[in-house]
């Protein structure tokens, strides 16, 4: 059983030797046990908070443990009467080939059915990212048909599902996004209804000429994922009274400092501005869910997955997706 685990902690940006390859073992089945082989890792932006030791929402990785991560797999074996080898399930199985989860754990395992949706999408479109994006647009933003909303990582594993769920919403959508590929995916193929490329506004003032002529009518709702001079350009074009859901500040993950010039647009906008974390809204989850998958059934959501192959490849994978190496969700492939 393959496994990387966190060897030591990033001092400012994250590196590939603060990981470690290993060989670790799969301990024998216990009564309500369950052996589940991994087909897919989950890569997210939280896991470089998490190899900080520092006091956030969530407690710090480990040192010398698995990477703890979003998993999809197959059981193969078991000892808890409601799953059987040849189940497909989703869990948090951690950097490694294989885990063993009990099966009697609030929300460890969750069998998911693969007829209409690939086994991978659990962990995007139509999992965490995904509820990530809904709840951000429905308990946050709550916008009306005809709104004008914006969304940063425009076309990552957030960013897309919150495109099609809000253009289900009868909204505008505008995606920031890096990269003139990027902004012509989010066009042609997420149904954005204009993408800025962030890379060709690389300040303040050139970003809110671009959004002005993306938002015409201003902007009602901003998904931020982003934070930095992104955000503060979109706080100049707020209507009064739009709602920002605050769900990541990717640009300071590394320590970076993100300062803000124009925080009285707050009050003179008279903005509600609220932070979340997906994991402690699981009452939305199912609802969440249920529509995702309706939406990529319909062929309404189809989002786009960079596949980086074998356990080894993670780190740098994960590194990548700092940067924006990513294009749409971002998982490592175990099984051939
Ligand atoms: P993505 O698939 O969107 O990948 C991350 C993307 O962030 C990159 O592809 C890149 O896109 C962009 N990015 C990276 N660095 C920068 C930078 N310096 N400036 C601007 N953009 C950058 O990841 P997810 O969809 O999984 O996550 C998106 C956001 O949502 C993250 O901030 C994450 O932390 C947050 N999140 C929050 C949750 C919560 O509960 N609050 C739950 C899940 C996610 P590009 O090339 O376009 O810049």
């Amino acid at each position: 059983n393959q496994q990387i685990i966190l060897d030591n902690r990033p001092q400012g940006e994250a590196v590939e030797s603060n990981f470690k390859l290993v060989q670790g073992t799969v301990p024998a089945l216990q009564d309500g046990q369950v052996l589940v082989r991994h087909h897919y890792l989950s890569l997210d932006p939280y896991m470089r908070g998490r190899m900080n030791d520092a006091k956030s929402y969530a407690a710090p990785q480990p040192l010398g443990e698995v990477m703890q991560g979003g998993t999809v797999g197959e059981v193969v074996d078991s000892r808890h009467p409601k799953y059987q080898a040849g189940d497909k399930v989703v869990g948090m199985g951690g950097w490694q080939e294989y885990s063993v989860v009990d099966g009697n754990a609030p929300g460890a395992l969750r069998k998911v059915d693969t007829t209409h949706v690939p086994l991978s999408y659990y962990l995007g479109a139509v999992g965490m990212p995904g509820v990530t994006a809904w709840y951000g647009l429905v308990k946050i933003i709550n916008p009306k048909a005809g709104e004008t909303v914006v969304v940063s990582a425009a076309t990552g594993a957030v960013g897309s599902a919150f495109a099609a769920l809000a253009k289900a919403r009868g909204c505008r959508v505008v995606g920031i996004a890096g990269g003139p590929d990027k902004c012509r995916y989010a066009t042609e193929e997420l149904g954005f209804d204009a993408c800025i490329d962030y890379r060709e506004h690389p300040d303040l003032k050139s970003m809110a000429r671009a959004l002005k002529e993306a938002c015409p009518d201003g902007i009602d709702g901003y998904f931020e994922n982003v934070g930095g001079y992104i955000f503060d350009a979109v706080l100049l074009r707020t209507n009064a009274f739009a709602r920002v859901a605050l769900c990541g500040m990717i640009a300071g993950y590394d320590g970076q400092p993100l300062p803000l010039a124009n925080p009285a647009l707050i009050l003179v906008n008279r903005l509600k501005i609220e932070g979340f974390i997906v994991s402690e809204h699981m009452e939305v989850w199912g609802e969440a869910l249920a529509e995702l998958a309706g939406l990529v059934a319909a062929g309404k959501l189809r989002p786009r997955e960079t596949i980086s192959e074998g356990l080894a490849s993670a780190p740098s994978a994960f590194l990548g997706l700092l940067k924006g190496k990513n294009f749409g969700k971002q998982l490592v492939k175990l099984t051939p």
